[in-house]
């Protein structure tokens, strides 16, 4: 077999005496590129195509979106970002603190309620107006915060020329909310996603499903959607055109505030109203609706008051229409419907965690910011299934020590801003020197010298021995925190039944790790994915100073939910979430549960049998076969799975009445003539998982990229690009000959073939235009690297060929041969240009020309 270096120093042989044309020929057998790509094989997942729901068509009104190719928005506008939130100055805090006052004694204010235990209603309207303060304090950070400065319409522009995306359907007038990916827009999605599979899925090791897109009622009823997935809507009485009534108002509050004849009060007055829109109530809405006289605003005619919309397409299943359903609004329920099957998969194991990749349908009713909102959009989902008890993640620490910022609900609520803090802080509290009884670092000290000298190890449970001599723990002097902090995460991760079970007191266990309301994060597993979340974002290219994690406030957080994370990303329109980290307990199971009558649980060992009572049906199983016929088993299967009380009801109901419902299946008192009731003896107990579900909104994802990616070079303003990491560059490399002399022909198409053979994606730009402007093409779709052959790459022996790095401009010149394992070993992040530069000499300009 021919190795990666025999290959190389055969090419050497070639190259110095032969043409290209030859080359191939004379290494036989064996191209030697074929032999490195062997051997550098990557992995590409191939994405799920886009799949197009069909709608009915955009009224002329509807047919383009609010800022896509309109003229208002292709007028230059330079857009202020806020850079870095976590950089103030004193003056700038010193306006900030009126600001930060107010939220704290609203956040004061919300904490005295909850603690008291006042209504829900209560507490929600004064977290309504704790989210007004805070949005005014972020306005004015925002409004403070030195301009970065970002030219949308520039970008728009160059994304629009060089087709990442567009208006689908644009040739009719397109539709608002739907666009169609072009060829540079659908290679940076596959890359994203093929990224976010290594990252996730082959790391993490996680299952992976393919679920329907056409969902029947029942289960999206089950899930909540069908009653509670809707926005407030109003309609045009004339033309029954919609209008989202939270935007309607938002817009026209706008536009007051705009108008120059509008008083400094009332702008102040519409802007805190606008601050408290998020969350209003839909009687609260119309009122305002009305008490400012809002028209349609594109025909002036009066408003319907507003009605609940449901955001899911409505479909029918089949020629007879009988079967309901409706194209689905996430991807999760797929695979919490698929949650046995996937538990039998894992051999009855938690934990464990489902992946799925694909499109989901909203029927927002005013899509906007591009792709922000729109009605069709992939999203890459993640539902991390554990034990209720047990949170911890046994690979949390590889990731304790990652820095993050975090926006917590505590933050929000007392005006202050976001916190650069490991996640290691955030998820077990800041150590043990700030806790109860470790309160001093000779405590601390004294733990750590202790654990040292026992050689503690993670899994040693604490003995009442340990307790008590931590107990007589009480001298100094400190040393590194690094024993006693593992000891403390250990104890944290117990589960309040565990540490029960301990020996010791309970106060004492309570004391030694501070509880778990300590950390901001509610447990490990949700903070291993906001970790391994950011390392993702970070990796593709997001901009480190433009995300945060901001913790949902109680009233944003579902019901069910114990926490919940955004990961926002600072765009031109604002923190937008991209990805979403929820700790949803067991709520999606239970719901199925509900929904199919099918258990969705775990058994999990006991440490000691138990006895328990139970009402075990005896059924006629010859009945129950000829009635129920090929749905028998169902049957069978249901019955096995009745709970004690629900045997009790079954049994009451058939004596009274004579029949029951199970599942759907009408049960008589003939099929199950008796029950039985007697004592078992069970080792398992039955338990709902918990699920851990980080959300990915791809387009999101793929829109702050690109805004993150924007530059314009400094030097000439019409030169745009995006400076796309490589790992995500939709192409890797160009090549570019200086000449269409035939000569230069196999040199060019030879060293694309390597690049190629080598899983490279390669551009070759031949045409006759100068090479500055051939460059700025390929810096246009954000081409890292550019390969040129030009005069002394023909004429000169040793073959060279210069390589140029797309965001500085320098340029190498290096031996061809080199030149495919350069720019893999580039593309795959495995070497930086600096290595590069290091390696060859910079290239000036070349000595023959002709
Ligand atoms: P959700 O299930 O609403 O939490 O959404 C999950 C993720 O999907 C969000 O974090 C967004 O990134 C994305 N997303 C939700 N709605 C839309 C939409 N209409 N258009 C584009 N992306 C969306």
């Amino acid at each position: 077999m021919v190795t990666a270096r025999t290959a190389r120093s055969l090419f050497s042989v070639c190259v110095a005496s032969r043409p290209w044309s030859v080359w191939t020929s004379v290494c036989a057998g064996e191209k030697w590129w074929e032999a490195r790509s062997r051997q550098l094989h990557g992995v590409r997942t191939i994405w799920d195509n886009r799949k197009q729901a069909s709608a009915g068509w955009g009224s002329r009104h509807q047919s383009t979106s609010a800022d896509w190719g309109s003229k208002k928005h292709a007028a230059k506008r330079k857009i202020k970002l806020q850079t870095a939130q976590l950089m103030m100055d004193a003056e700038m805090e010193q306006q900030l603190a009126p600001l930060r006052a107010s939220c704290k004694e609203q956040g004061d204010l919300v904490r005295k309620l909850k603690a008291e235990g006042a209504p829900e209603m209560d507490i929600k309207k004064e977290v309504q107006e704790l989210k007004a303060r805070k949005k005014e304090l972020e306005d004015m950070i925002l409004k403070l915060s030195p301009a970065d400065t970002f030219d949308r319409a520039k970008m728009n522009d160059l994304i629009k020329r060089r087709f990442f995306y567009d208006n689908s359907f644009a040739i009719y007038g397109g539709i608002t909310g739907q666009y169609d990916y072009g060829p540079m827009g659908c290679d940076l999605v596959d890359n994203l996603l093929s990224e976010w599979h290594k990252h996730f899925v082959i790391q993490e090791r996680m299952l992976k499903v393919n679920c329907s897109i056409l969902t029947p009622e029942p289960v999206l009823k089950a899930s909540g959607h069908v009653d509670k997935f809707a926005d407030y809507m109003v309609k045009d009485v004339k033309t029954g055109e919609c209008f989202r009534l939270d935007h309607l108002i938002k817009q026209h509050f706008e536009k007051v505030m705009a108008d120059k004849k509008t008083s400094a009060e009332e702008k102040e007055a519409l802007s805190l109203t606008l601050a408290r829109l998020d969350g209003m109530t839909m009687e609260e809405m119309n009122d305002l609706m009305r008490k400012h006289d809002m028209k349609s605003p594109l025909t002036g005619n009066n408003l319907t008051d507003a009605t609940e919309f449901n955001l899911m397409f409505p479909i029918s299943i089949g020629p007879s229409g009988n079967l309901k359903g409706f194209l689905r609004p996430e991807t999760a329920q797929g695979i919490f419907v698929n949650f046995k099957r996937l538990l039998e998969y894992n051999q009855g194991k938690l934990p464990f965690a489902c992946a799925q990749v694909g499109n989901a349908y909203r029927n927002e009713i005013s899509p906007r910011s591009g792709l922000l909102r729109v009605r069709e959009f992939t999203m890459a989902e993640i539902e991390h299934f554990c034990d209720p008890d047990d949170k911890s993640h046994p690979k949390f620490a590889q990731v304790a020590n990652t820095e993050m910022v975090l926006y917590s609900g505590c933050a929000q609520m007392d005006g202050e801003s976001a916190k650069r803090m490991t996640i290691g802080e955030a998820v077990h509290g800041s150590g043990l020197s700030s806790l109860g009884l470790l309160s001093t670092t000779a405590e601390v000290g004294a733990l750590d010298r202790y654990l040292k000298e026992r050689s503690y190890i993670l899994d040693h449970s604490p003995s009442q021995a340990d307790l008590v001599v931590w107990e007589a723990l009480r001298q100094p002097p400190p040393s590194d925190l690094f024993h006693a902090s593992r000891w403390y995460r250990h104890l944290s991760s117990f589960s309040e039944k565990e540490r029960l079970g301990l020996p010791g007191k309970k106060l004492m266990l309570e004391e030694l790790t501070g509880g778990r309301q300590k950390g901001l994060v509610a447990n490990e597993t949700l903070g291993y994915y906001m970790a391994r979340i950011q390392q993702y974002l970070l990796r593709i290219g997001i901009n480190p100073k433009k995300l945060r994690f901001r913790q949902h406030l109680s009233n944003e957080m579902a019901h069910y939910a114990c926490d919940c994370w955004d990961a926002e990303c600072l765009t031109s329109y604002g923190w937008i979430e991209c990805v979403g980290c929820a700790d949803r307990s067991a709520y999606d199971l239970q719901q199925h549960t509900k929904g199919s009558g099918v258990k969705m649980c775990v058994e999990r060992p006991l440490k000691e049998a138990v006895m328990v009572d139970s009402l075990a049906p005896q059924p006629d199983k010859g009945m129950i076969g000829k009635t129920f016929k090929k749905d028998a088993k169902a049957v069978q299967e249901a019955l096995a799975a009745l709970t004690i009380d629900q045997a009790e009801q079954m049994d009451k109901a058939l004596t009274e009445q004579g029949e029951y419902e199970l599942s759907g299946f009408k049960i008589t008192r003939a099929m199950i003539p008796s029950f039985k009731r007697e004592q078992k003896k069970v080792f398992v107990e039955e338990i709902v998982p918990s699920v851990i579900e980080p959300s990915f909104g791809v387009g999101r994802v793929f829109y702050s990229l690109l805004e993150h990616s924007f530059r314009v070079r400094e030097d000439d303003d019409k030169r745009t690009f995006f400076s796309l990491a490589t790992v995500v560059a939709p192409i890797k490399v160009s090549v570019l000959p200086l000449s269409n002399k035939q000569e230069f022909v196999p040199f060019t198409t030879q060293l694309a073939d390597a690049l190629t053979e080598m899983n490279l994606s390669v551009k070759i730009d031949d045409s006759t235009g100068s090479i500055g402007r051939r460059y700025a093409r390929t810096d246009e779709i954000g081409i890292p690297l550019g390969i040129t052959v030009d005069f002394d790459t023909v004429n000169k022996v040793p073959h060279t060929v210069t390589v140029r790095e797309r965001d500085s401009t320098q340029q190498v010149r290096m031996p061809i041969e080199e030149v495919p394992l350069t720019i893999k070993n580039l593309a795959d992040g495995k070497t930086q240009w600096k290595d590069v530069t290091d390696k060859w000499p910079i290239f000036t300009s070349q000595e023959t020309t002709k």
